[in-house]
């Protein structure tokens, strides 16, 4: 019998396994504590489960890990994970240590399926979803080297294709028996996927971000095909129904591209876009990478433009770029994609 990998289980996941095995469902919590706080590798390492109960679950199940095949440190101190998984394929996180508290980016897919034309992953394709434990797993394995504070689901991917393996996952990450992250402290970014928006705001409470990257339907349809079937009218209205954590506020991605979406008309049409949305803008000059023609704006059109939002009172802040020399900055991911499409 295939054993199950119980790091794909939520809490009541798990303890409906655990009562499938004849326990008590409360082993279960125990179990987590042991995988998600102490970080264990092994069963036997929970020493307040019995013997026999963990003879039991190693014929049962397994506890799956990842670990980094290679760590490049930029000049800022952000770090650039590559984990190579199982079937042979590679995804990659990226911690970023910003004024004492880390940041970590995961990845949701091998490669991306949405052909953003701005973005280095989604040149590639989509390989495959990553499972609810490979998610997971790059936060327990960067953990073991760092405190992590907070997660954003900005790495390879779009998390809202894959929402039968990421809703489990910001469970387990948000849960007070598992990694224990307070619900304001992960964020999902996507593409715009409309229904599926409303799908992660019934089966979660989490942060929401919306990679918006343009303020009209015509720049916008150009540059993330997506808009296609989800135009901003859609993807508005999706935002204002999101269930946030409470206080909270959709951050608003937007990608400054040089003579495309960088003009004053352009952060006009943005306020007015957003205003009756809780939100907060988060401005990232597009990082240039080979194979893609788009140019970064001057500083000067990227301070104008903020300036407008700031005098309008809209919360922006303009994402410096991190980790650039590493190739670990916004749209430059692609774990050995390439090279894997050449073997
Ligand atoms: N697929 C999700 C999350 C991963 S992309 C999404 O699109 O939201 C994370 C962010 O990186 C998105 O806001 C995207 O617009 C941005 N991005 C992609 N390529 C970029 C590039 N070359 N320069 C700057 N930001 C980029
Ligand atoms: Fe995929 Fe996001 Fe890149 Fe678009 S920006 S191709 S959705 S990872």
């Amino acid at each position: 019998m295939e054993k199950t990998d119980i790091k794909n289980l939520t809490l009541s996941g798990l303890e409906a396994f655990i009562s499938g095995l004849g326990k008590e469902r409360f082993r279960a919590k125990q179990i987590f504590k042991w995988l998600y706080q102490m970080d264990a590798m092994d069963f036997d390492e929970m020493t307040n489960v019995s013997k026999e109960f963990r003879a039991v679950l190693k014929e049962r199940a397994e506890i799956s890990n990842l670990s980094p095949e290679a760590v490049e440190a930029s000049e800022d101190g952000t770090r650039k994970y590559l984990f190579r998984l199982k079937d042979g394929a590679a995804v990659e996180s990226v911690l970023i240590p910003d004024e004492g508290r880390n940041t970590l980016c995961i990845s949701s897919q091998v490669g991306c399926a949405m052909q953003c034309a701005f973005c280095l992953t989604g040149t590639f394709g989509l390989s495959r979803n990553l499972t609810t434990s490979e998610i997971v797993n790059q936060v327990c394995a960067v953990k073991r080297e760092h405190p992590v504070n907070n997660i954003v689901f900005m790495g390879m991917g779009e998390p809202l294709a894959n929402l039968s393996a990421v809703i489990p996952a910001v469970q387990i990450l948000t849960d007070p028996d598992g990694f224990q992250l307070s619900t304001r402290k992960v964020t999902v970014s996507t593409s715009g996927l409309v229904p599926e928006m409303a799908e992660l705001g019934r089966g979660c409470t989490v942060n929401l971000a919306v990679s918006l990257n343009a303020t009209t339907d015509e720049v916008r349809d150009r540059i993330m095909p997506v808009n296609r079937a989800y135009p901003l009218k859609e993807l508005l209205a999706a935002c204002k129904a999101f269930p946030l954590p409470s206080r909270r506020w959709i951050t608003i991605e937007y990608v400054m591209i040089r003579d495309l979406n960088d003009t004053l008309d352009d952060a006009k049409r943005l306020v007015r876009l957003i205003s009756n949305i809780p939100s907060k803008v988060n401005l990232i000059p597009f990082n240039e990478h080979d194979g893609c023609a788009f140019k970064s704006p001057t500083q000067e059109t990227i301070d104008r433009f903020h300036k407008y939002l700031l005098d309008k009172h809209v919360t922006v802040i303009t994402r410096s770029s991190r980790g650039g020399d590493i190739s670990a900055a916004c749209g430059q991911l692609k774990g050995k994609l390439d090279q894997m499409q050449k073997d």
